[in-house]
């Protein structure tokens, strides 16, 4: 079953998220591939974690060959398209443009990378093959994000047997359930894993690999193993009247409405800090038609996680900042058994030993009327799972790997993506799939020759 047909996508969601960043047309994009200077010793692709070909994807652009930019863009990057979508640009490739040095606007290489592959989703999507020989040796890749999906296509394009387990029906892990819909809808992600499983990468859906039995099977099963399965659930308040079942973590709210077909919002709400989920959930919450939406942070605005223009986004749709405050108590409504308000203290993180400690600034309490609540302050790692990988070192709750190879401490097991990071973005965990699928073809062919 194709996985578009399994989620179709969601007109209401469609007009209530219009795209932040609306593609070029065909005139305004070869406007803007004719003003790149082709940079010999290119930094846009040297701030690109999966080094793209920015000079030469753009040129093709500029010549009118579409098929032929994507196709550059796809052999660094098989989620070329959600990357174009989603990556920092600002801070990678855009960031690292000539153009800054002469005060100029950078190249619009986000932009141009999605007209491109928005062509190349139109026109059929369609890979050359490969001619790689069939091999015998299968590799299974646990978890179905951008790390694992990377690996996989890489893998399969060298001719190598793979399947990718996930716990959830639909593939694609954040890219499909948790990044804000105006930035990638869901239908988007899964076109693209489409174009994957269309190489032969096999899908195991609905298949939860969490125990030291199932990992078992799969070490006598397949030849490597490679753990792409992100970080676990978010982190809690702990405070009095979270368990209310209007607090929801910010990605199961993002995950809900955008593909578990639930629009409800608070009129009032209230968001745990400042990273960019925060940011996704409190943008999401404003579309979705909540009247007031605050943003609690602990910490000082210039200490915020979240890039600067989630920031600038986020004011500019009216979500309101409040910096040094933290919350100690969701409070219910007594006659209505809604929640009614969520109590906050203003605080100093002042520095202690090594880290940070947070004070209470005395008679500093106030109560923000809110009716729905939602934490962002971070996933836990994914303890259970990483006890259950008998042999692989991991250390504070992340997989420790070679990060030339991604080969962890047990032989038969590879890793990459945000269990191995602790959570960056979508193109980091590209380029750790691909390098450990190199590495993975690598070891599997020396096997394969001293047989
Ligand atoms: Fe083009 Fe800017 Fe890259 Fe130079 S640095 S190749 S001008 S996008």
């Amino acid at each position: 079953m194709s996985f578009l047909k399994t989620h179709t996508g969601n007109s209401e969601l469609a007009e209530r998220f219009p795209e932040v960043h609306p593609p070029l047309d065909v005139q305004s994009a070869l406007l803007e591939a004719n003003r790149c200077l082709y940079c010999f010793d290119a930094p846009c692709s040297a701030a690109c974690p999966t080094h793209i070909d920015v000079p030469r994807f753009i040129k093709k652009i500029s010549q009118g060959n579409l098929h032929g930019s994507a196709l550059t863009i796809l052999d660094s990057n098989i989620l070329g398209a959600s990357c174009s979508r989603v990556c920092p640009v600002d801070v990678l490739c855009e960031g690292a443009c000539v153009y800054h040095r002469y005060n100029k606007h950078p190249i619009e290489i986000g932009l141009l990378q999605r007209h491109a592959m928005d062509a190349f989703f139109k026109n059929g999507a369609a890979l050359p093959r490969t001619g790689a020989p069939d091999r015998q040796a299968r590799v299974a890749c646990v978890g179905a994000g951008p790390a694992s999906l990377a690996c996989a296509a890489e893998l399969r394009l060298r001719g190598f047997a793979v399947k990718v387990f996930d716990r959830r029906a639909l593939p694609g892990g954040l890219n499909t359930h948790g990044v804000a819909e105006y930035k990638l809808r869901a239908t988007d992600s899964l076109r693209e894993i489409e174009m994957i499983k269309s190489l032969g990468v096999d899908f195991a859906h609905g298949t939860s690999i969490t125990g030291e039995a199932e990992l078992a099977r799969l070490e006598k099963e397949y030849a490597i193993i490679f753990i792409g399965v992100g970080l676990g659930e978010m982190r809690t308040l702990g405070i009095p009247g979270e368990q209310h079942p209007d607090v929801v973590n910010a990605l199961d709210f993002i995950e809900r409405y955008k593909t578990g077909g639930n629009l409800r919002v608070g009129r009032h709400v209230v968001v745990v800090g400042a990273g960019n989920t925060a940011i996704d959930a409190a943008r999401a919450a404003v579309r979705l038609g909540a009247e007031n939406v605050h943003i609690l942070y602990r910490r000082e605005e210039e200490n915020m996680a979240a890039f600067q223009f989630e920031y600038e986004g986020a004011k500019r749709e009216g979500v309101r900042f409040h910096w040094r405050t933290q919350p100690v108590a969701i409070h219910t409504s007594a006659a209505h058994l809604g929640i009614a308000a969520i109590e906050c203290s203003r605080v100093n993180v002042i520095p202690s030993g090594d880290g940070q400690k947070m004070e209470f600034v005395p008679d500093s309490s106030f109560e923000l009327r809110c009716d729905m609540v939602i934490p962002a302050i971070g996933q836990s790692p994914l303890l259970e799972f990483l006890r259950a990988c008998r042999g692989v070192r991991s250390e504070k709750g992340l997989v420790v790997v070679d990060r030339a190879t991604g080969q962890t401490s047990h032989p038969q097991y590879f890793a990459g993506g945000d269990c191995v990071n602790g959570g960056r973005e979508v193109v980091d965990a590209v380029a750790d799939g691909k390098r450990a699928a190199l590495a993975i073809a690598e070891s599997l062919e020396v096997a394969h020759a001293q047989k």
